[in-house]
């Protein structure tokens, strides 16, 4: 079995407990306006191109059979739309102006790469864990990653935005020691404007995951000027005291990564914002706090 996989990260500290290795799976049926990884939201391998690091040499415009990759007077051009993203201009591109983002693994590449880490995980309490795009964008590839980690005895965590199917889901749960499970925003129009996707679904999955007994982590993006509201923050609380298998929730600061990232993949990122202060984050956690018991970390 293969998936398509845009990175695998070493040494991740903050998708889980310890040191661990973070796997990340093309493929996103959401489509959050702040995405900072907006090479995972396709489901395909893609180009990503950063004129800024090209030297000229013209290995790539030799390489392309359908002509994109070109260089005249007006400069270095890419013509994205004849691009069947084979790859052969990113191969010989010597400087990394060009790359591939997102190839074919098998489950076996994956695991062999994530097991050179094994003592860093038994020494720090870490492992592996699934993230995207939506990991269960490619339900069995992830599946099936999750079941190899569990047999070699690796902890296993799994980021999540919970829109999927329940039937994977709910396969996950006995292969998946920690869920990191996002909740974003509140109400079904405000969520369905910043994500593109109902709310309803997740929210039925995150109950469902509870009951099951699952560990679940909320994680909670603060973006200024779209989730930053009181009720919002309520509703987060109220979460954590009503679900029992929520153990905690952690507050991520909006950064605009994804604004510098789209333009490389030939798309753009409108939406702007501005990264909360310190402060304005120590105070949305201690307002969250205050409605529960539960742990609430700024990550
Ligand atoms: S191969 Fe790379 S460095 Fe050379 S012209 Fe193409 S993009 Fe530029
Ligand atoms: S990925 Fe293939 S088709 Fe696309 S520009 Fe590169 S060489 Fe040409």
């Amino acid at each position: 079995m293969t998936g398509c996989v845009f990175n695998i990260q070493k040494f991740s500290i903050h998708d889980g407990p310890g040191i661990r290795t973070t796997v990340f799976l093309k493929g996103c049926p959401l489509r959050c306006l702040w995405c900072h990884n907006p090479e995972g939201l396709e489901p395909s391998p893609e180009i990503e191109f950063e004129p800024s690091k090209c030297i000229g040499c013209g290995a790539c415009v030799s390489a392309c059979p359908a002509g994109c990759q070109t260089m005249d007077k007006a400069g270095r051009g890419f013509d994205r739309s004849r691009c069947d993203r084979c790859g052969k201009c990113a191969d010989v591109c010597l400087t990394g102006s060009l790359k591939r983002v997102g190839r074919r693994m098998t489950v076996g590449e994956v695991m062999a790469k994530v097991l050179d880490d094994r003592l860093f995980y038994e020494t720090s309490g870490g492992g592996m864990t699934l993230s995207g795009g939506e990991a269960f964008f490619q339900p069995d590839f992830a599946l099936a990653l999750l079941e190899s980690a569990k047999e070699e005895g690796l902890h296993t965590a799994l980021e999540t935005s919970g829109f999927c199917s329940r039937a994977v889901m709910m396969k996950a749960v006995p292969l998946t020691d920690l869920f990191l499970f996002d909740y974003k925003a509140t109400g079904e129009e405000l969520h369905k404007r910043l994500t593109c996707v109902l709310q309803a679904p997740i929210l039925d999955n995150l109950r469902a995951l509870s009951d099951a007994g699952a560990r679940i982590v909320l994680r909670c993006p603060i973006i200024p000027g779209a989730n930053d509201t009181e009720e919002h923050f309520t509703a987060v609380a109220a979460l954590m005291e009503t679900l029992s298998g929520i153990e905690a929730a952690d507050l991520e600061a909006y950064h605009p990564l994804g604004t510098g990232k789209a333009p490389k993949i030939g798309k753009t990122q409108a939406f702007r914002s501005a990264a909360p202060a310190k402060e304005r984050m120590e105070q949305i956690r201690a307002f969250i706090q205050s409605q529960t018991k539960k742990p609430v970390r700024i990550s």
